[in-house]
């Protein structure tokens, strides 16, 4: 290498006949397109002569972002995430290039660690200079009065699908734009994606195939597959990929599970200032998707079926993927407040996450939590720093019984938190998004009404497991029976005992949060999720044994 910027390496002759073992050589005239925003998948190019502009489109006019020269190379992190291109490649002179196919790009990075470095280093300082550069990616055009905005804008984020929101309420020229597009009001929201039709309120479906979200799953029978991408499932899939085993991760929305809801995780091993869930699972999916897990976004998982040779994994539009062991990391979903109206709220000032999106609902009002786990007190300390008041409402007297003591300290000493005891919301109101909740002291019965534009809840989980089928034994609750929680069991049939992480069916296992008897930690959910993967290896091989002699 003779280039010292990361992000765009010169690569040395030896670096380049390393590669060109995998590549095949290309012609282009002056002006050819090798790659274009929006359509085309995994862009790879080595350049041994001419050059090739990078050129972004996403803010309607065309804007030169870099010229690759000899000895460098095109592509970005959507390579390793299989998603479509964001920006297009055009050649500028005559030119000679290597084009290496996606699956050979993962294969180098993995098995050479030092072009593998160079590489993905590129990949990731070219994704945080392209979106400081002032790129805009998707536009998203609506209302923020509108839940099917939220919906969409929320999906995009939480995938990091780079994407620009335009609220018609605030943008004096969304107007004209909508009419440069020929649409009305009345067609929103509306969301423009580079190199393809536009479209109006779509579904999560098919936002995720306009931006490549939803991989194929083919016919092959893979090794694991794993449903759900939290911190269980990550793990699952860094070892499960890494250790050879072919890999597919399935999540109903988004990589990151409950820790991407988590604004400090401050009692992960090796984190002494925290780190936030979204950038720890961000890095935990690069480093999946760098050994070669396959992922599938939105994969909801409504059933699971034996067919006497393989377990099949169904999604509800009756797709499926066929498999010789599953992993079961669903972790657990919010549970709701019983409050009236409250579901015409949600997205609208109710949420479950307090991020920047939510933020910006907030514009520095009073906001209501509810709750006084961690995830509460989490919450509470982050939109104290961004808002006016912050009104932290427990149902009993004791914020110490299910937070840890420091986070209760912290709460405690901040200046703008009021922590409401014995309190709980019994009204909210507001015209189209909420604007006032009625709060309710039970130990008095006195009541309050506070107007404020956003509540939060974080009062507890339940399993994510009404899919399962019979077969997969769970406690009254729905949290899944593994190992030695299976002792009486009438549905295991094995002669030997399960695995410590099997459930009540053979080679179907379970980790994290779902899992009767898992500590509700990250640490303990990447834990199990590794540690899952040594009894997959276990069970393959037992499956081998009984494989009769051909
Ligand atoms: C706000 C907040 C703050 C937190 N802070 C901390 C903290 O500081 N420290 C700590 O140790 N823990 C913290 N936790 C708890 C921690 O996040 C969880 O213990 C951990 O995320 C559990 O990981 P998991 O992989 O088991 O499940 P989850 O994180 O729940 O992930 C499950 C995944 O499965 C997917 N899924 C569910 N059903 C299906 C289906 N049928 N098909 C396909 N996919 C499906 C979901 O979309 C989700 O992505 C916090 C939790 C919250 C909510």
């Amino acid at each position: 290498m003779t280039q010292s910027n990361p992000a765009f390496p010169t690569l040395s002759e030896k670096q380049i006949a390393a590669i060109a073992q995998f590549a095949t050589r290309r012609h282009f005239r002056d002006g050819d397109s090798l790659f274009q925003a929006g359509t085309s998948r995994g862009a790879f190019f080595v350049i041994l002569s001419g050059a090739v502009e990078i050129v972004d489109n996403s803010g309607g006019q065309p804007r030169s972002v870099v010229t690759h020269l000899p000895g460098q190379f095109t592509g970005d992190i959507d390579i390793l995430s299989r998603r479509r291109t964001v920006v297009s490649g055009i050649a500028r002179a005559d030119t000679d290039a290597l084009e290496v196919a996606p699956a050979d790009i993962r294969r180098i990075i993995s098995d050479d660690p030092g072009m593998g470095e160079i590489i993905l280093q590129a990949f990731i300082a070219r994704r945080e200079q392209l979106l400081e550069s002032g790129f805009q990616g998707i536009r998203v055009i609506g209302s923020g009065s509108s839940r099917d905005a939220y919906r969409i804008r929320e999906f995009l984020t939480r995938n990091h699908v780079p994407a620009t929101w335009i609220d018609v309420d605030q943008d004096p020229h969304a107007g004209e734009m909508l009419e440069h597009f020929g649409f009305g009001d009345d067609a929103l929201p509306v969301v423009a994606c580079e190199g393809r039709p536009l479209m109006h309120n779509p579904s999560i479906s098919e936002l995720a195939e306009a931006v490549g979200l939803r991989g194929t799953i083919g016919t092959e029978i893979y090794d694991l597959v794993i449903i759900g991408a939290g911190p269980a499932g990550l793990a699952a899939a860094v070892y499960g990929s890494s250790e050879g085993l072919s890999t597919l991760l399935l999540d109903s929305e988004a990589p990151g599970g409950q820790a991407s809801a988590s604004t400090s995780i401050e009692n992960y091993l090796g984190f002494p200032m925290g780190i936030s869930g979204a950038d720890l699972t961000n890095r935990a999916t690069l480093q999946s998707q760098k050994f070669g897990t396959r992922f599938s976004i939105p994969s909801p998982v409504t059933a699971l079926e034996d067919d006497g040779s393989h377990i099949v994994v169904r999604f509800s539009d009756g797709e499926g993927a066929s498999t010789r062991c599953v992993l079961i990391a669903t972790g657990a979903d919010y549970r709701k407040l019983d409050v009236p109206d409250r579901e015409r709220f949600e997205g609208l000032g109710v949420y479950y996450s307090a991020t920047a999106m939510e933020l910006a609902a907030c514009g520095g009002a009073d906001v209501v939590i509810v709750g006084a786990g961690n995830s509460a007190g989490q919450a509470a300390m982050f939109l104290a720093r961004h808002t006016n008041n912050v009104l932290l409402l427990v149902r009993g007297d004791n914020l110490r019984k299910n937070m840890s003591s420091y986070l209760a300290d912290r709460v405690e000493a901040a200046q703008n938190i009021e922590l409401l005891y014995h309190s709980e919301i019994r009204k909210m109101e507001g015209a189209t998004r909420l604007e006032r909740v009625e709060i309710e002291n039970t130990k008095t019965g006195e009541k309050r009404t506070v107007t404020t534009p956003a509540v939060f809840t974080f009062i507890g989980a339940v399993p994510r497991t009404d899919w399962l089928p019979p077969q997969i034994e769970t406690d009254p609750k729905g949290f899944i029976c593994t190992g030695r929680t299976l002792a009486d069991s009438t549905r295991w049939t094995k002669k030997r005992a399960p695995f410590l992480l099997e459930t009540s069916h053979p080679g179907v296992f379970a980790a994290g949060d779902v899992r009767l008897g898992s500590a509700k930690r990250v640490a303990s959910a990447v834990g199990e999720g590794s540690m899952a993967v040594m009894f997959v290896h276990e069970y393959l091989a037992e499956l081998n044994a009984e494989m009769p002699a051909s």
